[in-house]
């Protein structure tokens, strides 16, 4: 079905990639569950290994319902083509891994996801690859932690948990006049609210996990490639070998043929089709966790027990005037996190909720809530602890689609238990 370039997010999240007809009529994609492929002769596998068919050979390499869903994310980002993996941390790993050889170095906002705090800091440091971290706010930070060696810039969308919103815009300028792509983690925003691609970021990343399944049943990760950067500059010539096989898909084809493949990092179909069915209600759902963010961002900041709140929706939050500008005034992502009065206060607190969920995720049409510094954080020095601005104090909150008041209500008698 061809796709309707004007038509609003709202359709595009339900139509987008459609293809009814090849599905004899089914109108959500099969589950292609099979490990592998079948082939009629031995010549059209061989031409299919030359990348002459376009048929599937095995599952950790395509996958028929896999490919629905990178069709769609594509889509829905404004990318060229993209490749869905296991999770958000192999979407990463893989985004960041085609991209570095030992010696090189990497430059990343430092309000970063946990575990790609871990896997920049500590992880990528083992083969030799250094990463520079900054304020991804400080443009002039990012430019001087530039140097010969460096192969790429790499933010989040909304920076979890500090919630700071890199002004996208101006640290692709910064990143392409050094000649150096930019990688977005645009899990907390989603396409709904921001589509880093279109204000000039060259690679986005997602943990499906969270928001574009939304309903906290699946794990999954996508790269997807904006497709015009010039890997011609100098900094690239691994790339070029690429550059000559898929010409503006050469960063996807690498990601995909030396890594995805090669580290086995494969999306389990189910995982792609529960995917696909939230995808469907992205754009209701989206609407409603902001609207509902507000509510309780605005609720929280009357409870005398609440020392304070950071959410970039508020008069005097520091990003707030880059989110006005960036998500068009849809919202401030639906994330936020807050201060009682300290580690017992916020355990009294999670333990007196009656309806919000206590656990380690976010983006789910539920709501949920978490004490990184006991939690996530725990291994963590207390020195790097306070760098991430993660304190004993603090609750992160990830706001549901459930009735605000009611949300409202739970937080209300569970700060009653204080
Ligand atoms: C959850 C998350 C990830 C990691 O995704 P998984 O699917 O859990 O591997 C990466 N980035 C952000 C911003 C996340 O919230």
């Amino acid at each position: 079905m061809s796709m309707k370039k004007n038509w609003n997010f709202y359709t595009r999240v339900i139509h987008e990639a459609q293809s009814p007809m090849d599905w004899q009529g089914s109108t959500l994609p099969p589950i292609f569950q099979t490990a592998s492929h079948l082939h009629s002769t031995a010549q059209n596998l061989s031409e299919t290994f030359a990348g002459k068919t376009g048929d599937h050979i095995y599952m950790r390499l395509t996958n028929p319902t896999n490919n629905v869903l990178e069709r769609k994310l594509a889509g829905l980002e404004g990318g060229r083509g993209a490749v869905v993996m296991a999770s958000g941390m192999a979407a990463i790993t893989n985004a960041c891994m085609a991209l570095l050889r030992a010696g090189d170095e990497f430059v990343a906002g430092n309000s970063l996801f946990m575990s790609t705090y871990v896997l920049f800091a500590n992880v990528f440091k083992k083969y030799g690859i250094t990463v520079h971290f900054v304020e991804s706010t400080d443009l002039g930070a990012i430019g001087e932690a530039i140097n010969g060696r460096t192969r790429f810039v790499y933010v989040e969308t909304i920076g979890n948990p500090k919630m700071d919103v890199p002004d996208i815009e101006a640290v692709a300028a910064v990143a392409h006049e050094h000649g150096l792509p930019l990688l977005v983690d645009n899990t907390l925003a989603t396409p709904y609210l921001c589509r880093p691609l279109e204000l000039g970021a060259d690679v986005v990343i997602h943990s499906t996990t969270k928001y574009l399944s939304g309903h906290g049943d699946a794990t999954g990760g996508v790269v997807i490639d904006r497709g015009d950067f010039d890997w011609s500059g100098g900094r690239f010539p691994d790339l070029a070998p690429f550059v000559e096989r898929k010409e503006d898909l050469a960063y996807l084809d690498k990601v995909w043929r030396e890594h995805h493949i090669n580290f086995g990092t494969t999306q389990a179909p189910l995982h792609s089709y529960l995917t696909i069915l939230g995808l469907d209600t992205l754009a209701i759902r989206m609407e409603r966790h902001l609207a509902n963010a507000w509510k309780v961002a605005a609720f929280l900041k009357d409870q005398p027990e609440v020392r304070w709140i950071n959410y970039p929706g508020m008069a005097n939050h520091p990003c707030r005037e880059t989110a006005d500008k960036q998500f068009s005034g849809r919202g401030f992502g639906a994330v936020l996190t807050f201060g009682l009065r300290d580690q017992d206060a916020c355990f009294r607190f999670i333990d007196g909720l009656e309806m919000i969920y206590h656990l380690a995720n976010l983006g789910d049409c539920k709501s949920l809530v978490i004490h990184p510094y006991s939690s996530q954080y725990l291994s963590f020095t207390e020195e790097t602890r306070s760098a991430l601005s993660i304190t004993p104090d603090l609750i992160r909150l990830s706001v549901g689609i459930e009735a605000a008041e009611d949300i409202c209500a739970d937080i209300r008698q569970a700060l009653d238990r204080l």
